[in-house]
């Protein structure tokens, strides 16, 4: 079963639909007091461990709330050969998103991502950089306009998206990942908003040359901090950015640089997968500062689905872990000159480990996205993924348990329109302010 149930829901789906009708949203809310109101008669409080009422009650519900909603996730990456024999996106049992997987989840619309790993800044490299950002767009371009035009759109703006969802399409957005994909300078920022750039962040894991990481990478280099923020290349960028119309996102990027770029974006700014640094103290989390200066230009955080990120692993798991790197001499700096075989090999005994020590769960995401709406209010956070980068937690492993995310919004009291905001909304207004600054 899609759904994960848990025990006792009775209660708590009544408690969260009483919240939902109590905070009013107009006809949606009147279904699904309809819904609760039969519930309530037909089971009261002290007989509340039925198990078929509990199952079907938490089932009707979600599936009358998720089916309406626009759900927009911000961070899903593509491998080198996306799109090609090799993966297909209609469908395939390697990845977590695909359109099958889309569908049958109703996860609306998903930025993939042109992703360039941080590499030695040498000239070579900069030119290999700029050669993996144009496959992937190529890539996600193939998708949609020679293999799946019937069933996604790519969007390159707010109105798009609603256009494609109306014609009862999936929709693709990009997002670019580290300023590395953009070479050494800006001479290909316009070309990349030619292809549907929508979103673009600074650094990735090491620093680059617009911008300081929230990981400086010994193994490349990196002292503490190199630039303090941004650079001045950096804040070239942020001018292309504001100027094009396109997201600037701090994800990944240091404290001292998110703070310059919501201090200097003349636009909202987004956090494209991020949790809360209060909730769980990692390095690619927010603090309250970064929280409080992205709500400040208007934009919205979008809570990751990444276990690691969101809550610390059991020391065996992390010691399990280390010991399985070390066997296949398996790192960030070594991990290119593997062959695929090793890689494969790494990856399935890693997920070995998922199974002995489960990955955190929904409730942990929902923990972050409490902590980040009751900071900065309900317009300014949303839902990220990062499926196949690393994210996925137990019950929304990929995009086809979407819903699950949707029913721990409803149990933790949620009304559709917060829901609704925190799925999409608040992309999609940002995305609009960002349009309409542009120029
Ligand atoms: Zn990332």
């Amino acid at each position: 079963m899609r759904l994960t149930i848990r025990s006792c829901l009775t209660c708590f789906v009544i408690v969260g639909s009483l919240t939902l009708a109590a905070c009013g949203d107009g006809i949606d809310d009147a279904a699904i007091l309809a819904e609760t109101q039969s519930t309530e008669v037909a089971e009261p409080m002290e007989d509340q461990h039925h198990p078929a009422v509990e199952a079907r009650s938490a089932e009707a519900i979600t599936e009358d709330v998720h089916s309406q909603l626009l759900t927009i996730d911000t961070h899903v990456d593509i491998p080198d050969d996306f799109a090609t024999e090799a993966v297909d996106p209609g469908g395939n049992d390697r990845f977590q998103v695909d359109l099958a997987k889309m569908e049958e989840g109703n996860l609306s619309a998903v930025f993939f991502i042109v992703y360039v790993g941080q590499t030695e800044r040498t000239e070579a490299n900069y030119a290999e950089a700029v050669r993996k950002a144009r496959n992937k767009f190529d890539a996600i371009h193939r998708m949609t306009e020679a293999l799946y035009p019937d069933r996604i759109g790519l969007a390159t703006s707010a109105d798009d998206i609603l256009r494609i969802r109306g014609e009862g399409k999936l929709v693709a957005l990009i997002g670019v990942e580290n300023g590395f994909a953009f070479g050494s300078d800006l001479s290909t920022v316009e070309e990349y908003f030619s292809r549907g750039m929508r979103y673009a962040g600074f650094a990735h894991m090491g620093h680059s040359n617009f911008a300081d990481s929230s990981l400086a990478r010994e193994d490349l280099g990196d002292v503490p901090e190199e630039h303090g923020g941004l650079s001045d290349l950096g804040k070239g960028l942020l001018k292309e950015l504001n100027r094009l119309g396109v997201m600037a996102d701090v994800s990944h990027a240091s404290k001292a640089a998110t703070l310059d770029i919501a201090r200097l974006s003349t636009a909202p700014v987004i956090a494209s997968h991020s949790g809360a640094r209060a909730v769980y103290d990692h390095f690619r989390n927010l603090t309250d500062e970064e929280l409080m200066a992205i709500k400040k230009t208007g934009g919205v955080v979008q809570i990751v689905g990444f276990d690691t990120y969101l809550a610390a692993p059991p020391e065996e798991k992390v010691a399990a872990k280390k010991a399985l790197a070390e066997r296949y001499n398996y790192s960030r700096a070594t991990r290119a000159s593997l062959s695929p075989e090793t890689i494969a090999a790494y990856r399935a005994d890693v997920k070995a480990l998922d199974q002995q020590w489960p990955r955190a769960e929904v409730n942990t995401l929902a923990d972050h996205i409490d902590y980040a709406v009751k900071l900065i209010g309900i317009d300014h956070v949303g839902i990220s993924s990062d499926f196949d980068g690393g994210g996925g937690l137990t019950g929304w492993m990929d995009a086809s348990q979407t819903p699950n995310v949707t029913q721990e919004l409803i149990l933790r009291g949620y009304s559709v329109g917060d829901i609704k905001k925190i799925w999409g909304e608040n992309l999609l207004r940002v995305m609009r302010d960002v349009e309409a600054k542009a120029g």
